[in-house]
């Protein structure tokens, strides 16, 4: 008898959660079990019926892009009382479900776990009235439950995001950006209310992502009795220094330190009286859950549903509920209840007016991105210490534009500025430090950065050699330079390692190096993630699901070509946030055999009704089966069921703002390198003065320059290990046309 598993849906809905839906149901059935919809929540579950019906492969087709739940969600005080949880497991036993997962907020898996205590007790009942035998009670003596967090607000501990979150910080930040062009016209202050009744997140990252004036979270409110003098203090010198917008963002659950709410009404209120002038409200509501779930949502969705789904059917009778979420980029199990109730704990923390828990409680990256924003919106730095040594150091793109680029240097530029550096521009990359193209930068050349793409300095791929190191190294003595932040890809980590190798011959060498990875196509040492990977990872998601469409309208099967050089991370990635059907990676390379397959597939699934093929291929995949030679290949042998399209996706992937994440995690990176020149500042030789920042489990790790070519594979020019292939079998058992195409070919 195969294992049977529900899934449901309950609580806020969130972007995203189709996506865990269809790889929850697609990895059951890839396992052999039978897998039941819940609709409408734990109240469907008490209607039963209808509401409990079958789910096949196909029908969690062409939902990825969708926003909302196909299950629908809902909220049921029914099923907070015994009776209305006695009737839910009579439904499940009737329909031989002793399998659940469930997505939702906290609420929701708590309620989930109480099921899951009650089942022996609640059943036992069932049987002694005659609504359920004992026969069907003996098959299913235990209820096992995954939880996942599908959650806007990004409130819960134990995943490092909810399901919805990232989508929503898109929505903020498009909507900070827009108000940000208006504001600037007319030289208005804005207050924006954003979710998180019991969480900054939304708030914080948000501003940071935005390059707001202020933010007021709950973990922690302002610390100053005249908080709001403060506040508007900042806004009036910001407005004297040039800015022409003031943006004050307030998370719905705002407090002040004795825990009295503080509204949008009463910031407009301040800001009025203080400063003067007209000052607008806009409350974001309900647009934050609205809209297709990004990238970033969508992978995180697939791979927490797919190993939940995993989890619940392996799990025996005395394995407690699990929450299945992420932590550094990895699939984790938890307890579920101990997860609640440290969220519960952190919820009453905050109400008990203990910020400094509150704060502890919400992890490192929460802490630190909140202290770079305090750094970030002063509207001019501190004064320099008198005495302390101010470090003069060029700042320079490198190698291709990588949308986030911007928001490095500003991050850079403004923390050095305040801790009373002096930082010096380099424009076109290196070439500029060749001819000497410099300029000093302040604290205001660099406002309204954040949320630009492109590259603001100019980049270059220009690499230096023979003579361009001497010319590198007078430019340097001629500025009196004392520690390079570079911000690029593969030519630009080239540069500085060649920079740090000629040490010997060049003492103006002798200074801290410090890369900082930007490329879209993620393929650089020492970090699993590069600014400007999610921003190109999110552009082709939205141009590969119009494609998708227009295809399904006329029996298509499209090959998009996505940009990588020969690392397939945007390739795969794509592929698993666009359900696309087949990936070609250079890592893997392209025979005939997985071609003849290919076709195979194309033409059973068109024969059968199928109306939409997608193949993504990475653009050096094989040097002699390329894009047009696939589209030939398949025209060909698909005959008249199907016709072919290429789209090349090209430089639309390099261009466009960046994403929030990417915003974030450059202000991140940089902040890490200006601690890191300053650390090494003086110890100008030393091999570990040479190095690039990333983000490795985590973590802001620093690698050594002079460990890149062992880290580096030389042909291919990407990183030896990438953690991302191991997400490979996930995304060739989604892509199947149904369960079991793939095993054995
Ligand atoms: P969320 O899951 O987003 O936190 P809620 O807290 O409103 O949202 O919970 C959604 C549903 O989950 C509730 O309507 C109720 O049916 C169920 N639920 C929530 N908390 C409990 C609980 N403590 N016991 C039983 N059921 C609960």
């Amino acid at each position: 008898m195969p294992k049977r598993l529900g899934v449901l849906t309950s609580g806020g809905d969130a972007q995203g959660m189709n996506a865990a839906i269809r790889a929850t149901v697609r990895a059951a059935l890839d396992l052999g079990a039978e897998v039941y919809g819940i609709y409408e929540g734990y109240q469907g579950m008490i209607d039963g019926g209808a509401y409990i019906r079958p789910v096949a492969w196909p029908a969690t087709g062409g939902i990825l892009h969708k926003g909302g739940t196909i299950f629908g969600t809902a909220r049921s005080p029914e099923f907070r009382t015994r009776e209305g949880r006695r009737k839910a497991v009579a439904n499940l036993l009737r329909f031989g479900i002793d399998r659940l997962v469930i997505i939702g907020g906290d609420g929701s898996l708590a309620g989930a776990n109480l099921l899951r205590q009650e089942w022996k007790e609640l059943g036992q009942e069932l049987v002694e009235t005659g609504e359920i035998d004992q026969a069907t009670f003996d098959a299913h003596p235990y209820l096992v439950i995954a939880g996942l967090v599908g959650s806007i607000d990004n409130d819960m501990l134990g995943t490092d995001m909810t399901i919805g979150a990232d989508s929503a910080l898109h929505r903020i930040t498009d909507a900070i950006d827009a108000i940000t062009s208006t504001a600037a016209s007319h030289q208005r202050a804005f207050v924006v209310e954003v979710m998180g009744r019991n969480c900054g997140y939304l708030a914080l990252m948000g501003a940071l992502a935005s390059g707001a004036d202020w933010v007021l979270i709950p973990e922690n409110p302002p610390n100053l009795e005249d908080w709001e003098a403060k506040m508007c203090s900042i806004l009036r010198e910001g407005r004297k220094s040039g800015r022409r917008d003031s943006i004050v963002v307030v998370a719905e659950g705002a407090q002040d330190r004795q825990g009295n709410p503080i509204t949008c009404d009463e910031v407009k209120n301040v800001l009025e009286s203080h400063l003067g002038e007209d000052v607008r409200v806009t409350v974001l509501g309900h647009v934050q859950r609205g809209g297709s779930p990004s990238a970033y949502d969508r992978i995180l969705s697939t791979l927490v549903g797919a190993a939940a789904a995993s989890i619940a059917l392996s799990a025996g009778a005395d394995d407690e509920s699990m929450l299945v979420g992420i932590q550094h980029n990895r699939v984790t199990f938890q307890p579920l209840m101990e997860c609640v109730r440290r969220t519960h704990e952190l919820n009453a923390a905050m109400r008990g007016l203990d910020f400094a828990k509150a704060m502890e409680m919400r992890g490192k990256s929460f802490q630190e991105s909140f202290a770079i924003l305090r750094t970030l919106i002063r509207s001019k730095p501190h004064p320099p210490e008198p005495g302390k040594d101010r470090i003069r150091f060029a700042v320079l793109n490198a190698s291709a534009p990588a949308p986030g680029m911007n928001a490095a240097v500003r991050a850079a530029v403004r923390l050095a500025v305040d801790r009373g550096h002096i930082p010096v521009g380099v424009y076109r990359g290196f070439r500029g430090l060749i001819t000497d193209n410099l300029q000093e930068m302040d604290w205001m050349s660099v406002s309204g950065w954040a949320p630009t793409g492109g590259s603001e300095l100019g980049t270059s791929r220009k690499v230096p050699k023979g003579g361009d190191l001497y010319a590198i190294a007078k430019t340097l003595e001629k500025h009196q330079i004392d520690a390079i932040l570079m911000v690029g890809g593969w030519a630009g980590y080239q540069s500085m390692l060649k920079l740090y190798q000629e040490r010997a011959n060049f003492p103006a060498f002798n200074i801290p190096l410090i890369c900082v990875p930007a490329t879209i196509n993620n393929n650089l040492p020492g970090t699993e993630l590069c600014v400007g990977a999610d921003t190109a990872l999110n552009s082709i998601t939205e141009v590969v699901d119009k494609i998708k469409r227009s295809a399904v309208a006329s029996n298509r099967c499209f090959i998009v070509e996505v940009m990588g050089r020969y690392c397939g991370y945007l390739a795969l990635m794509s592929a698993i946030a666009t359900g696309a059907e087949r990936v070609y990676l250079h890592e893997e390379g392209v025979t005939l055999k997985d071609l003849e397959r290919d076709i195979a597939m194309l033409n059973e699934g068109f024969a059968h009704g199928k109306r939409l093929g997608l193949m993504i291929r990475n653009e050096n995949a094989n040097p002699l089966y390329t894009t047009p030679f696939l589209s030939a290949l398949f025209e060909e042998e698909g005959g008249p069921l199907f016709d072919v399209r290429i789209s090349v996706l090209g430089h639309l992937q390099q261009g466009g703002d960046p994403s929030p994440y990417d915003r974030i995690l450059a202000t991140r990176l940089a902040a890490k390198s200006v601690d890191f020149i300053e650390q090494q500042y003086g110890q100008g030789d030393k091999d570990e003065s040479a190095a690039c920042i990333g983000l490795l489990s985590g973590e802001m790790r620093l690698t050594p320059l002079y460990e890149i070519p062992r880290l580096m594979d030389d042909k291919t020019q990407r990183p030896k290990e990438q953690w991302w292939m191991s997400l490979r079998p996930i995304a060739r058992m989604l892509a199947q046309p149904g369960p079991g195409f793939y095993k054995g070919a």
